[in-house]
């Protein structure tokens, strides 16, 4: 077993480790008065702070869930740590050298600890391997993207030797054991590196811990075809909670309660070299809510609109993020999404090479907000100059007004839409809530694919003139009039065979079945155009584009309601 440090050593940390400096760099904390400090709970989700830190009392408390404690508390549950390892990485951060109660020098450190050492001194390792004559592919990849040995240094982009072996050799050196190196996602359980032959770029939290990289394939030899790919999920690497940049945007992202989220490692550097310091890249997956969770929480959104999170597009991009934010996302959060396209297609990186710093930075500067971004999509389909165009394109846009759900943001979108189309406010307002009461489940009108009416479920056969049926019929007919031995001996089992509910059919679920059924349907239908509209280009094929999201918003709306009769919520 492992030495207990010296209680005084404890003393120590726990007074060197300022707690508002500690907590505060994994949230944005703001004065609160009083001498306290508050900002959003790491540990819950939550959209107004209940977070206080009090620096005086060395003392941590979130009013949400409880969660408190003193500085030490606050590094074992923050990343997971025993006390023994919480209090060894403050003492790192602050410079104590630590004793031991019993004798042998440091404890044996835990997992995450020894996996967090090896991912730093990897980084170091390939920091250092970018000078080497085998890395020359490298360092031209980055001065063909503008990006000199000073700007390569800033954000630590390393090379990882094409040997294989390189890595694994050096680190088993510095008494790393192979199942250790596997687990980091730094060797492969073949014994080869994870990375050989590409140019590195490390992946950091928020408190500048390396959690894995990103690599960019250099040689046309490279095994491995993908142009970029990232360490595999470890203990402390999970893609959906990493965001490359954000040790370097952190400080700005909370004072400026703004992120922009750009596409690659190469855009984040443009952006931070060009002066948009708040710029941060998911990693190997798309932007997501965990992402803007984590985003959120260094922001210290106070009031709810205040902050911005602006994602630059350079064409492909768009469709997929503003499809994914809308039907994927938190609302709160969309409220504070800004779009920012690039008319040229370029993306910062590209724009910061041909056109300079003074670009990117204008980039940023145009956004505007994504509902309106879309809303404008959609609106321009429609010939406005015609009365039924603009009362198509009313139609069209009016369920994504519908969708939003925070009702003092709807009438300010209510406005624009009004204005976009050169029609009446009120004419504008009252076919949002038409359409907004609808997705609440109220069927305004029957449309053709609508759910079987209640009655019709319970007690009578579907009309035999139906001629939306008419397809279902004759199969059915020839089914039955063809086989007909075969379906006899089907219909009777499927006439004995017991139903899935205790008791007596009831309306309630005959209802919810078929609607379980259609809905089925319906989801397949939405992933289909999700994917469709992912690969679908908003600036080349605007008018594509804008039908297929307007598309979406139906069926979205359409799965809602058939989601809720499907769990017998409603009927
Ligand atoms: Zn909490």
């Amino acid at each position: 077993m492992a030495g207990r440090i010296n209680d005084e050593d404890v003393v120590t940390v726990r007074e060197r480790a300022r707690i508002d400096e500690v907590i505060g760099s994994y949230v944005a904390l703001r004065n609160a008065g009083g001498g306290s400090l508050k900002g959003l709970c790491p540990f819950h989700d939550e959209k107004t702070p209940s977070l206080q830190v009090t620096p005086a009392r060395g003392f941590f408390y979130c009013f949400g869930c409880g969660e408190g404690g003193d500085v030490i508390t606050f590094m074992e549950k923050i990343d997971n740590l025993s006390f023994t390892e919480a209090v060894e990485r403050l003492a790192d951060r602050v410079g104590i050298q630590l004793r031991y109660a019993e004798e042998g020098s440091r404890t044996e450190p835990g997992q995450r600890v020894r996996m967090m050492e090896a991912l730093q001194a990897a980084a170091d390792f390939f920091l250092e391997r970018l000078g080497d004559p085998d890395a020359v592919e490298g360092r031209r990849f980055l001065a063909q993207r503008g990006f000199d040995q000073a700007a390569a240094g800033r954000f630590g982009v390393g090379f990882a030797p094409r040997d294989g072996h390189a890595l694994v050799r050096h680190l088993r050196g510095r008494h790393y054991s192979d199942r250790e190196l596997v687990a980091a996602g730094l060797v492969r359980e073949s014994g080869y590196d994870f990375f050989s032959g590409r140019l590195l770029w490390p992946i950091r939290d928020s408190g500048k811990q390396v959690l894995g990289f990103g690599a960019r394939r250099l040689f046309d030899d490279d095994r491995i075809p993908a142009k970029y790919i990232n360490t595999p999920e470890t203990l402390l690497y999970k893609k959906s909670h990493v965001l490359y940049g954000l040790d370097l945007a952190r400080t700005a992202i909370g004072r400026k309660s703004q992120a922009v989220v750009v596409e690659g490692y190469t855009d984040v550097m443009a952006a931070h070299l060009s002066g948009v310091e708040t710029a941060v890249a998911s990693c190997g997956t798309a932007f997501g809510d965990d992402h803007a969770r984590l985003q959120r929480r260094l922001m210290g959104n106070h009031d709810a609109f205040r902050g911005e999170v602006i994602f630059t597009f350079d064409g492909d991009a768009a469709g997929q993020a503003a499809a994914l934010k809308v039907f994927g996302g938190d609302q709160n959060f969309i409220a504070q999404t800004y779009v920012a396209v690039e008319p040229t297609g370029l993306d910062p990186c590209d724009l910061r090479l041909q056109h300079g710093d003074a670009a990117v930075r204008e980039l940023v500067a145009r956004r505007i907000p994504l509902y309106r971004f879309v809303m404008g999509n959609v609106v321009s389909q429609h010939d406005l100059d015609r009365a039924d165009g603009r009362l198509a394109a009313l139609r069209s846009a009016a369920p994504l007004v519908a969708s939003i759900r925070d009702t003092a943001l709807v009438s300010g979108y209510v406005r624009d839409l009004s204005g976009m189309l050169g029609m009446d406010v009120e004419e504008v307002r009252h076919e949002v809530m038409r359409v907004a009461s609808r997705a609440r489940g109220k069927p305004a009108e029957p449309t053709a694919d609508a759910a079987p009416e209640t009655e019709r479920a319970e007690h009578q056969l579907p009309d035999p003139g139906d001629r939306l049926l008419a397809t279902e019929r004759e199969t059915s007919k020839l089914l039955i009039q063809a086989y007909h031995d075969q379906v006899r001996s089907l219909v009777v089992s499927l006439a004995v065979e017991p139903l899935p509910v205790q008791g007596e059919v009831t309306r309630r679920f005959v209802v919810a079945n078929s609607a379980g059924l259609q809905l089925l349907s319906v989801m397949r239908r939405i992933a289909e155009l999700k994917s469709r509209l992912q690969r679908t280009n908003p600036v080349e094929a605007e008018k594509k584009y804008n039908q297929m999201f307007s598309e979406l918003v139906v069926l979205e709306a359409r799965r809602q309601q058939l989601q809720t009769r499907s769990i017998g919520a409603q009927d």
